[in-house]
This record gives C-alpha cells, structure tokens and sequence, in this order.
C-alpha cells in the first residue's frame, strides 16, 4: 500500500498520514536537488512574494521557506508593504521572470485591494508558475498536457495514488469549484480515469451527490459541513478545508463522526495541508528541470 498510516479499530476509518507522506516526498526532492546541485551545478530557486502583513499569510510564506531551505532548494522571500501599487508589483514579478536564479515564483493569496490578482497571475512566466495558476497552466491541465498544476490537488492525487494506484471507473465527487483547488481536482481525477462530479453552493440535495462517492474530495471553507450519513461506507474522504473555529484548527469534515463510516480519511491539521507545501517544492524542482532541458523527476 506503500502509505503511512495508522490502523484503527473496526468500524474505524483509516486515518491518511498526510504529515509522514508528505515528509517522504519531501526526502525525495532534497534527494534529486543534491543530484541538481551535484552532477548540473544547478541548484533550484523559489522566489515567494508577500504584500502586506496578513498573519496567517505570514505563517503560510514562513513555512515555505523554511521547508524550501531544508530541501536545499535556495529561497528569495520579497515582503512588500500592503500599500505597495499594483505597478511595483508587476515590475518586481518581471524583473523574477527573467531572473535565471528562480526557478519558481509563487505570489501568497490573498492581495490588498488596490491589486488585481487576475492581472498579477498573468504577469508571471507560465515556466516559472508553480500555483499553477496562470490560464496557460489551468489550459494545459484541461487540455491533458504538461504542465505546473496546482499544489494542493497535485497533494490529493498523490495521497490517493497511495491508496488506490488505479483509480480507473471509480466515482469521485469533488465538493468545490475554485480554480486554486476544485476545479483543477476534478481536471487530475478525470485524467485518471474516474468518473467526476462537481458539486458547489448551488447543488441541491448535496448529501445524496456526496453519498455516491467512492473518492470525496472536500474543497468548500465551511467548519464540519460533511457528516457521516453524506459518505458512502468505505469510501476514501479528503478534506480540504482549513478553518478556525475559536482557536482550533477544523476541516470542511466531521472528522470524528465520519471517521466511523469512511474507510480512509485525512484529518486537519495533518492531512492534505502538509502535501501542499511539499507538491510546491516539487513543482520548483520541476519547473527547474523544464528550464534546463532535463528530464523532470518523478517525485513521490
Ligand atoms: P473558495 O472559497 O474559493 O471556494 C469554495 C467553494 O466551495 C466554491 O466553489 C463554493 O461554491 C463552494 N461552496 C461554498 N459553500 C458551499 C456549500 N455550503 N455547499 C457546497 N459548496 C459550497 O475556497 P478554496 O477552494 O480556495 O478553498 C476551500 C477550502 O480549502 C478553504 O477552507 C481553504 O482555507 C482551504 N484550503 C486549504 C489548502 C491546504 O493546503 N490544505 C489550500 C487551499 C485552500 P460557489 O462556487 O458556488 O461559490
């Protein structure tokens, strides 16, 4: 099954061990950035951007760089202030575009009003985008062709992978259309060859779409949403959501009462979170590859 997990007593999901697989990918990448290092003398560069002074973007941008340096990758955090115009912005994003040094560059969400995200997120090199966001990125995932794919459903699929190689004619649903996570989910379990339902906030009778999932993917930003009597009897539950309820951490899911019916769950924190961190660094030495004409890596 070649995934970290933790058994539990009957009538117990699995709980998916998002911490200890994302851990081993991130052994992986260092491994091949030694390689980079090593045999290209190419060592590969992710430029983060932060404008203002948000706390948990703060957080967020922290931990990127501190996974980043710790997977011998080299990182460049620009903090700008939160009245920084849209102009400087897009000068600074031009001036990484050509910068031969950074490989990758990620501006952290959300921006101060007086910046159009649209505007900055086609400013940035599509070779140098590992959010995957750039409309090239999201044509080429929608058209089957390579290139850099969002982070945190690049972390799902790799999680899924774990439990299930061939997903091949199961039936997924994935709560949720943004085009940061829902949509580019959907587009990654289509190509592998499941059958996929994309539910919103206009779906009716959500909980009867929910309970046909084999795979139930949960993309949404509300505290608890799905409850047991939403998931089918075994099926494979991730849960997306990140929420502060008072001063916990919760996901989009009732972990512990559809821990009883699922038969693998992600718990939050834990789960899909610290995938997305290491499918960024992925995505750098990936997109460091590309730009240097070597062969990119598989990395799990
Ligand atoms: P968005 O707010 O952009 O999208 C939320 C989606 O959920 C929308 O498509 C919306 O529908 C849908 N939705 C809202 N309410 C309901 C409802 N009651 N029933 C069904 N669908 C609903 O959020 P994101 O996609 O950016 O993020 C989703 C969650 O994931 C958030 O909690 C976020 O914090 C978390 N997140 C976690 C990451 C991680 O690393 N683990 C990374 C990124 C996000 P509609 O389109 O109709 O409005």
């Amino acid at each position: 099954m070649g995934m970290s997990e933790q058994k539990t007593t009957a009538g117990q999901g699995v709980v998916i061990d998002g911490k200890a697989v994302a851990k081993k990918l991130r052994q992986s990448i260092a491994h091949h950035v030694e390689v980079l290092v090593g045999d290209h003398k190419i060592m590969p560069g992710l430029a983060v951007v932060l404008v203002g002074d948000d706390p948990a973007s703060q957080i967020y941008v922290a931990n990127k760089e501190k996974m980043a340096v710790a997977a011998g990758l080299r990182s460049y955090v620009h903090r700008l202030p939160k009245n920084t115009s849209q102009d400087a912005l897009l000068e600074l994003l031009r001036k990484l575009n050509k910068d031969k040094k950074v490989h990758g560059i990620l501006v952290q969400m959300p921006l101060p009003k007086q910046i159009d995200t649209a505007t900055v997120l086609r400013v940035i090199d599509p070779a140098k985008d590992v959010d995957g966001l750039h409309i090239e990125n999201a044509g080429r995932l929608a058209s089957g062709l390579p290139g850099l794919v969002p982070c945190t459903p690049l972390g799902c699929l790799t999680l899924l992978r774990g439990i299930v190689p061939n997903m091949s004619g199961l039936h997924a649903v994935v709560v949720g259309r943004s085009n940061l996570v829902g949509k580019p989910m959907a587009q990654l379990l289509l190509r592998e060859n499941c059958t996929v339902t994309i539910a919103h906030s206009r779906t009716p009778q959500l909980p009867h779409i929910t309970r046909q999932a084999d795979i139930l993917v949960v993309a949404v930003g509300k505290p608890q949403l799905v409850k047991a009597d939403w998931v089918k009897p075994g099926a494979i539950v991730l849960d997306v959501g990140i929420n502060r309820d008072g001063g916990r951490i919760v996901g989009d899911v009732d972990f512990d009462d559809v821990r009883g019916v699922a038969g693998y769950i992600t718990p939050v924190p834990g789960g899909v979170g610290p995938m997305t961190i290491a499918c960024l660094l992925g995505n750098t030495v990936a997109a460091c590859c590309r730009q240097n004409e070597l062969t990119v890596p598989e990395l799990r």
